[in-house]
């Protein structure tokens, strides 16, 4: 398996588990770019949002979202975000939202 986040999953690569449901999984983001910066990804392989085809799944990520901001007690704001193919910065080729907080955020995040 090529895929850093299929073997994340998989138990084979290691992380800093937070937050699992049923079809989704949170984990520490190896660079984090602020105090809290939290990754959630499907357990099974998906591309990016662009291939994201399972309104269940879709909601689940968000709420999995929503728990880890109360899990990391985000109570004075926080931001999702996904990028997307090529253009949209993506990196590692299995969607994952970033959940980032605990400092105050520029408009911006990332490139
Ligand atoms: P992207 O640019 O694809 O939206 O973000 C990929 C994110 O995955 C980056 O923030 C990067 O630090 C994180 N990342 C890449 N490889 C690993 C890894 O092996 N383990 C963890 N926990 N995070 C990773
Ligand atoms: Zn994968």
């Amino acid at each position: 398996m090529e895929c850093i986040f299929c073997r994340i999953v998989a138990g084979e690569a290691p992380a800093r588990r937070v937050f699992e449901s049923e079809h989704v999984l949170a984990f520490e983001d190896i660079h984090p770019q602020a105090p809290v910066h939290v990754l959630v990804v499907p357990k099974r392989h998906v591309d990016s949002l662009f291939e994201l085809d399972d309104k269940t799944l879709a909601g689940e990520l968000l709420f999995a979202a929503a728990e880890v901001a109360r899990l990391r007690s985000l109570a004075r704001g926080f931001r999702v975000i996904t990028n997307a193919r090529r253009d949209g910065g993506q990196e590692v080729e299995h969607l994952h939202l970033h959940v980032v907080g605990g400092r105050r955020l520029g408009r911006m995040l990332g490139s």
